[in-house]
């Protein structure tokens, strides 16, 4: 069996004409999108620039706000505080990583859940599992909104989902919910990991571990995403998935680069405008 790849880049290009036709219906203002930064690393100054581009492209403001490598807890609170309150800003990202010492936890929480895109703060995500309305992690709905792009069904399907943290693991659980899928989160301690993943239609691998799941982790003809991002010392792209051995296996498999990663920014965007419009409402509601 080869499996059939599952490609992002044709969804994202279809979200991001969605989001620059919404921006130009938008009556009341540009949507605009702030980037909390303070690391030296590459990696995600390429990211940060990259939603940058993407922003530009849609017709989005996108305010980068570098407080570098050195910035402290107070500075960072004092930032998001001042975005959190300026009315001119829809959108709100903490980029990660942090410098040592600080309190993500406490910083988050500092983000408006109106204004919190990638649903960072913990109220977002308690508002996900509880069904209210809220903006779910990029990341995390960019799994579903994958499946649903390739016509692959969850609704009564089993899906184990490889990690467990609160931007990708737990609300992608929540959202394959309330899509009536089955869901089984595994983590560090699942072990052996086969045990959980093996009975499953659908598996999404989200640990951050280089080709942890290979073709003995899956049934034939499952289904396998990979959110994993790494980059190798050769300078290549790898996911937490063993593309070679799985798709030998799995029906279908998303591809690292080109996969769940195209869609991300994508629906930052598409959630920056959302974020920007349900503002607009609000004002001519007041
Ligand atoms: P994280 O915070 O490090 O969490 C990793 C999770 O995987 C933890 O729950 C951990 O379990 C679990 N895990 C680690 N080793 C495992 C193993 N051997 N068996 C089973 N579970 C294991 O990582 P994250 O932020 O969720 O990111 C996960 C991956 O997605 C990374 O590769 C990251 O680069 C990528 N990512 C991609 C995007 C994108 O847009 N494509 C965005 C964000 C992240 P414990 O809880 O027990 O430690």
């Amino acid at each position: 069996m080869t499996a059939q790849l599952l490609g992002g880049k044709e969804l994202a290009q279809k979200i991001k004409a969605q989001v620059a036709a919404d921006v130009r219906n938008l009556d009341g203002g540009r949507p605009t999108l702030a980037v909390v930064v303070a690391t030296d690393d590459d990696a995600a100054h390429w990211y940060v620039r990259s939603i940058a581009s993407a922003a530009g492209k849609a017709g989005i403001n996108c305010r980068i706000v570098d407080l570098g490598a050195g910035a402290s807890q107070a500075n960072l609170e004092a930032e998001l505080v001042s975005l959190a309150e300026d009315a001119g800003v829809h959108g709100l990202i903490l980029q990660t990583p942090l410098p040592p010492g600080v309190s993500t936890a406490q910083l988050v929480g500092l983000i408006p859940p109106e204004k919190d895109v990638d649903g960072a703060n913990p109220v977002s995500l308690g508002r996900l599992a509880v069904g209210e309305p809220s903006f779910a992690p990029a990341t995390a709905r960019s799994v579903v909104e994958l499946l649903d792009h390739h016509g692959i069904p969850v609704s009564g399907r089993y899906v184990a989902v490889v990690g467990r943290s609160a931007v990708v693991g737990k609300p992608l659980a929540h959202l394959l919910l309330q899509r009536d899928a089955t869901v089984t989160v595994c983590h560090s301690r699942s072990v052996p990991l086969a045990r959980f993943t093996q009975p499953a239609d659908i598996v999404v691998v989200a640990a951050g571990r280089v080709r942890l799941l290979n073709s003995e982790h899956v049934a034939p003809g499952a289904v396998v995403v990979d959110v994993g991002t790494h980059v190798l010392p050769d300078g290549s792209l790898a996911g937490d998935a063993d593309e070679a051995s799985l798709s030998e296996v799995a029906s279908a498999l998303s591809p690292v680069p080109g996969g769940v990663g195209s869609v991300t920014t994508a629906l930052l965007l598409l959630h920056t405008v959302e974020a920007c419009r349900q503002h607009v409402a609000a004002g001519v509601l007041a």
